[in-house]
């Protein structure tokens, strides 16, 4: 089956090769960009001639649980720690209702942002919440999401010394045997692989540095990627410097964790000689300006770690720090921080979008997705400019930026089509919307 996604207003293909006249898919890849007549007949034609094509965004952070307590009453305006204090008792109380619900909202809203490759970091585990991983594995599978899902975990209890409720730390054998069993049973290693697993101890003030040791090691056996939160705040910064006596570039260096195969959530409070040491070390970063500006923890650099050397993306970070899963809204404020940090000509349009497609995929390291190319996976998203916020604009790729484009017409993964005019392929939103209220409602009260 041959598809031309014909005729676009533009094309934004994240690299030089254009695509004027759009491109043809076959199966699940892309097989040819067309400028002109494609080079051979085709079964079926999309009429894009409204709409902007991007590469499909790469979403590089996210803990889908938390879309449960968005605009929580008594976790709003604070700071990541006093913030976290006021959830974790509630996050403890999580059942495979509420991850199925929450996991199938936060993948609905991110389908139909344009993302098309998400992560997620699920770290609360309890007794009656052992299977999460394999909850949300079944999830994006059924709504055809591309996923890197990873086992989080937590281990040092505040007993020990540690930010998090002793009830929602786990002890590190069982958390490393289910890793284990995870990467078993999920992680995929062909190209096109829609579903992937990585190890992700949650940060250094939940984590025993034990565990991180151990994960590193076990990740590096079977070949997974390594993530975990760093320099989120100063609040951090001085917890491990009490706790360990580093701060926290040294402590990674310290568990094993300088390396090509680390992406880090936030990353903010950095000197410049760490940002080299983490740029030649290959370590990735996701940037999160919405979370980090609601519980105002800071900037990231971005424009010094990417030249540094590393790999930066974009993430939406939890619902109950954005609290919203949009990737091309984040997309917006990235380019919207970043501006205000480096000035108007240093980051453009084109730098956010960078972010969000080709940064994602090389924190990633996934050669297959994140632009449009001859070979790519078809992961693409279709925005329409026929609405009343983009009327009267000029360059429509800027405009998708700068007029706030916040909802795909059209989103293909893996060359299926999961979002047509603005609605979820095969999905009943009112019934994902009810399960959402009924799970929130129950953990809440
Ligand atoms: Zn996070």
């Amino acid at each position: 089956m041959k598809t031309w996604i014909k005729n676009p207003t533009a094309t934004w293909t994240g690299n030089q090769t254009p695509a004027a006249n759009g491109i043809v898919v076959e199966g699940s890849v892309i097989t040819e960009l067309v400028n002109g007549e494609p080079v051979s007949a085709v079964d079926e034609i999309y009429d894009a001639g409204k709409c902007v094509l991007l590469p499909g965004l790469v979403n590089c952070h996210h803990h889908f649980y938390q879309t449960l307590t968005r605009a929580l009453p008594s976790a709003l305006n604070k700071e990541l720690f006093d913030w976290l204090a006021s959830l974790y008792p509630i996050w403890a109380n999580l059942d495979e209702e509420a991850i199925r619900a929450s996991t199938t909202t936060a993948v609905c809203e991110l389908l139909l942002s344009g993302c098309t490759t998400t992560t997620d970091h699920h770290y609360v585990f309890s007794d009656q919440t052992t299977n999460g991983i394999d909850i949300q594995a079944e999830v994006t599978e059924r709504l055809g999401i591309r996923a890197i899902l990873t086992r989080g975990s937590m281990s040092l209890g505040k007993s020990d010394g540690g930010l998090p409720p002793d009830e929602v730390v786990q002890n590190a054998d069982d958390i490393l045997k289910d890793s284990e069993r995870l990467i078993h049973r999920f992680h995929q290693t062909n190209e096109g692989a829609m579903l992937q697993i990585a190890l992700a101890p949650c940060s250094p003030f939940s984590v025993t540095t034990e565990l991180m040791r151990d994960s590193a090691v076990l990740a590096r056996e079977h070949g997974v990627l390594l993530h975990t939160h760093l320099a989120e705040t100063m609040d951090e910064n001085d917890f491990c410097l009490e706790k360990f006596g580093v701060r926290p570039v040294d402590y990674l260096e310290q568990v094993g964790w300088l390396a090509n195969d680390v992406w880090l959530a936030h990353g903010i409070h950095f000197d410049s000689q760490e940002m080299n040491r983490l740029g030649s070390s290959g370590v990735a970063i996701s940037h999160c300006p919405s979370s980090n500006m609601i519980l105002a923890s800071g900037i990231s650099p971005v424009k010094e770690l990417i030249k540094a050397g590393c790999a930066v993306g974009i993430g939406v970070d939890g619902s109950a720090s954005n609290d919203a899963s949009n990737l091309i809204q984040e997309i917006r404020q990235a380019f919207l921080i970043q501006r205000l940090k480096y000035g108007s000509a240093n980051v453009s349009h084109k730098d956010a979008l960078h972010l969000g497609t080709t940064g994602g995929a090389a924190l990633f390291h996934r050669q297959d997705i994140g632009e449009i190319a001859v070979g790519k996976q078809a992961d693409v998203a279709l925005f329409n400019l026929e609405e009343l916020r983009f009327s009267g604009a000029g360059d429509p790729i800027a405009a998708l930026v700068l007029c706030g484009a916040h909802r795909a017409e059209a989103v293909m993964v893996a060359g299926r089509w999961r979002v047509r005019e603005h609605q979820l392929v095969d999905i009943d939103l009112a019934q994902v919307m009810n399960d959402q209220k009924k799970a929130a409602l129950k953990l809440t009260g």
